[in-house]
Order: structure tokens, then sequence, then C-alpha cells
């Protein structure tokens, strides 16, 4: 290690939050683990959960492979699906799971070669969301051309939630409704919850879920209580230590004036590393484990604390940025960002496993 910061990634708290998600939600659970698993490593955090996830989920057909020659054999769903007939050959030869979610995706299927079959398709209904997914009232159709097509072996219907991060959203109870109405009569099973349906709306709980974001430990839902534990622990240490006087300006954009006397602690870790430049002063950070606050701006490879009221902290105190003692969600918030961001964005820093209960 060539200074000091790394994120540590606690194994076993992931493994509790999904125990968590299949507890809440009852029936089978998808570990999503799009984006290199929100930046915290596809593969580790695959095979954390290979005894006990029901399935995986990675948004593009790039991420699967790595995890298949990491020896994971539960089935694993491409989120977006497949962008071409080579695509779509790949997913029926790797025996992948794919999201139908637009008319050339039905299209590619009917019009697929003969080596490609025995597809599971996830076919995405739009409830309300209007991104990706086929309208309602084509629903049926496509239902059955996918049968039609000699390709599909398996269909189970899904759809996504726009605001389940929103307690009692109107949009929600619709999108329900809308998916319920469309699918009914039609045979296969349904998944509808991300996260945040997971934890906030059990009414929209159904054969699947999709968790990503709560199984890494960030809450997407405000107020929400549940004992998720943090999975990332973004770490580094004071390394310099300086006084500013009354009137003193600090950093670049000179942004922070000191209005009395104050020591600031140098820590090296910056934007290059994913946190986020635009935290403003006064974003929590947590030195020798007690909270302060950053002063000043982020810069690449440093950034500085305020340590005037932590006289006993200094040049080898340890820092944490988020994680058990500092919320991502905290941290995004002071950022106007949200957590998926920031855990999503980390980077040059190592990532350093344990699997230790008591990380
Ligand atoms: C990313 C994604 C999820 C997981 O969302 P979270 O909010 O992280 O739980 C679920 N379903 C689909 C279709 C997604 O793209």
């Amino acid at each position: 290690m060539t200074r000091p910061a790394r994120a540590l990634i606690d194994l076993a708290a992931l493994r509790h939050n999904y125990a968590l998600a299949r507890q809440r939600h009852g029936e089978r659970v998808l570990a999503v683990l799009k984006a290199n698993a929100y930046g915290h490593g596809a593969v580790r955090c695959a095979q954390a959960l290979a005894d006990s996830a029901d399935g995986f989920a990675v948004a593009f057909l790039d991420e699967a492979p790595v995890l298949r020659e990491a020896g994971l054999q539960a089935p694993l769903l491409v989120l977006e699906g497949a962008f071409s007939e080579r695509e779509l050959e790949a997913v029926s030869a790797r025996g992948l799971w794919t999201v139908v979610h637009h008319e050339d995706q039905v299209r590619m299927i009917e019009q697929a070669p003969a080596a490609v079959r025995g597809l599971h398709v996830w076919l995405k209904i739009d409830s309300g969301m209007h991104r990706a997914g086929l309208a309602p009232q084509a629903v049926r159709d496509a239902h059955a051309r996918l049968v039609a097509s000699d390709k599909v072996s398996r269909i189970t219907l899904m759809s996504h939630f726009a605001c389940a991060d929103e307690p009692d959203a109107r949009l929600t109870h619709e999108q329900l409704a809308v998916f319920d109405a469309a699918t009914k009569g039609l045979p296969g099973e349904r998944s509808i919850s991300n996260s945040a349906g997971v934890l906030a709306w059990p009414g929209a709980n159904r054969n699947w879920a999709r968790p990503g974001i709560l199984l890494y430990g960030a809450n997407p839902v405000p107020g929400n209580q549940e004992a998720l534990r943090p999975v990332m622990h973004l770490q580094s240490e004071v390394f310099a230590e300086r006084v500013l006087e009354a009137g003193d300006t600090l950093g670049y954009g000179a942004t922070f004036t000191a209005d009395r006397r104050t020591r600031i602690g140098l820590v090296a870790i910056g934007y290059a590393d994913g946190y986020p430049r635009r935290a403003q002063t006064g974003t929590p950070v947590a030195v020798g484990g007690r909270i302060t606050r950053t002063v000043g701006r982020v810069s690449m490879d440093m950034m500085t604390v305020d340590l005037s009221d932590l006289p006993g902290e200094g040049v080898g105190s340890p820092v944490e940025l988020w994680g058990a003692q500092v919320p991502v969600n905290e941290v995004a918030t002071h950022a106007g960002m949200i957590s998926y961001e920031l855990l999503c964005n980390v980077k040059r820093v190592p990532l350093v496993y344990s699997d230790d209960a008591a990380a």
C-alpha cells in the first residue's frame, strides 16, 4: 500500500443484508450486482453470496462472463437484455436469463437463428415509469409471440418502480394496479420490487425481488429504520496538520475562511478516489472514531478536516469517509447526490475484503 486509503468491504454485512431482504420479501431474491456490485467488486460479492442467493442480476451482457468464469452457477439475469442478435446468441449459449423490454427485442427473438433456444425471458411491462418496458396493452401480444417463437422455455413477468422510495406515493399504487391488470391470467412468475419496494411496499412482493442498494447497506427510503449494515467502509488517515488563524482561507477557491484558530488535518484521499468534490464544508467525517466535518474544497488526492474540537487526534489518526460511523446517505445529502452514485464512483483505492462479522 502506497498510502493509507482503502475501501474495506465487509462481506458478512453483505450476507446479513441479503438475508434481511429475503426475510422481508418472503420469496426468492436476485442480488443485483450491476456496476461492479455498486463499486464493491462483483466477483467477490457474488462469491460471498453464492451459498445463499437464489440468483443474481447484472445490467449488461459484458458483466456476466467474469461471474461465470469465477465459478458462479446460480441464475444470472441481464437487466437490459440483448442489444443485438449476437448478444442474444451469447445469452442463450451461456444459459443467462434475459429481460425483454421493447418491441425490437421481441422481434429479435422471433427472428433468431436456430442455435437460440430455451430462453428464460423476463418480460418487462411499463406500469407507469415510462422509461423501459412494453406498454400494458402490448403485453399479451408480446407474450403470445414469445411463446409461439419456439425460442422461449419460460417467461417471468416484471416491472420496475419509479417512486418506491416515497412512502405511499400514488404512482406506486397505480403501477401495482396497472401491472396486475396487464398480466392478469397470464402464466408465469412475477417480479416487481427493487430495494425500496422490499423495504417499504410489502404489497409489491411477488415471486422474485431484485434489490441492489439495500444489499450494500444504504437504505434508499428516507426515515426507514431497517437494520441494514454498511458494507463499504471508505477509510484513510490524517497525514499532516496545520493551524489556520482567524481570517485565513483554505484550499482551492479559498472557499473556507477560518473564523477562529482552526486546526486542520490533511487526509490522503480525494475526488480521484470517488469522494465527491461537491461535498460541502460541513460534511460529516469520522476522525479517530469521532464525528467532525470536512472544511474547504475536496482536492483530487487529498481533503481537509476540522480537528479543532478533537485535541487527541492528529497525524496518524484513522479517518472514515463513510461506513459504520458516517452513513453514506449523509455524505450524499451534503453533496446533493445519492448513495448509489457515491458507491459506484469509488476507484483508485484498493478494495480490501473482510469476512469477519465484527469488521
Ligand atoms: C438497478 C435495478 C434494480 C435494483 O435497484 P435498487 O434500487 O438498487 O434496489 C432492480 N431492478 C432493475 C430493473 C434495475 O435496473
